[in-house]
């Protein structure tokens, strides 16, 4: 396979979703360029171990801001995936969509198709939540979303002192109203990261249409297709 219909650079959050839905179509030949390794370092599955994975130089590109005058000249470490996944397999699996009338300001702004009533059934087509379909909620989706398994006392009661000040104890940060205080929803399923590489690519990579090629930063590339387990190796 030598021509390709699409070449997706990045298998990150935006590339796994892209290919997947291309490589949908059987006459499509997709090839996706990822500069990272593959996804099988157990800390990047394990929620906790973004400890491990951010500031890694093997699953983070270890970028650094530029040191800022109005910062006492400090530079700021500024983490990015370097691996299947790209940096949805090391953030921090927070599932919150913005607000209602940020998306629906957009919209004002002349971005067709960017109001909330016009993002919501994607939301909702993209999940595979824990609690349920509901209004917000979707089922099945590539995307697993869960409760958090921990649940602290003292987390309990913060969410009381920030009622009492004022502020409402909220279930669900993803109706198009974020104000509240409560316990976030995680993009985790059976108590593992659901990376893009995880609910998007790891279902597909074995269509026909389908090739990855990874280390392309390095002077040698494999081009690997998964249904025939070959690798080949290309030089730059
Ligand atoms: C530490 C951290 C914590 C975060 N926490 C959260 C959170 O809790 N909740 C939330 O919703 N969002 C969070 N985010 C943000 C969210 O993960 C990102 O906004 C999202 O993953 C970005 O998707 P992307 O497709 O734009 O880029 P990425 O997912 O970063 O993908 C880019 C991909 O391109 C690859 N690449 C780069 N250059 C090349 C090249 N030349 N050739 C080939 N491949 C290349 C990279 O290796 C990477 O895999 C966090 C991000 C980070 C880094």
């Amino acid at each position: 396979m030598n021509n390709f219909d699409f070449i997706i650079l990045g298998a990150g959050s935006a590339g796994c979703v892209l290919a997947n839905r291309l490589s949908e179509n059987p006459s499509h030949k997709v090839l996706l360029i990822e500069a990272g390794g593959k996804d099988n370092y157990p800390w990047i599955h394990i929620p906790v171990g973004y400890f491990k994975t951010m500031h890694n130089p093997n699953t983070d590109w270890c970028y650094k801001t530029e040191p800022d005058e109005s910062m006492n000249n400090i530079s700021i470490r500024y983490p990015r995936g370097k691996t299947l996944g790209g940096s949805s397999s090391i953030n921090g699996l927070l599932y919150i969509r913005g607000q209602h009338r940020d998306y629906d300001i957009w919209r004002q702004l002349g971005n067709t198709g960017w109001g909330w009533d016009d993002v919501l059934p994607y939301f909702i087509k993209a999940e595979n939540q824990e609690r349920g379909k509901s209004e917000y909620h979707g089922v099945g989706g590539p995307l697993s979303v869960s409760d958090q398994r921990i649940h602290l006392p003292l987390l309990d009661e913060f969410q009381n002192a920030a009622e009492e000040f004022g502020v409402p104890k909220t279930k669900d940060f993803n109706t198009g109203d974020n104000h509240g205080c409560g316990y976030f929803q995680v993009t985790e399923k059976d108590g593992f990261r659901c990376s893009t590489a995880v609910g998007y690519l790891n279902p597909v990579k074995h269509r026909n249409s389908f090739l990855w090629c990874n280390r392309f930063s390095s002077n040698i590339a494999s081009i690997r297709n998964w249904k025939s387990r070959k690798t080949k190796k290309i030089r730059n």
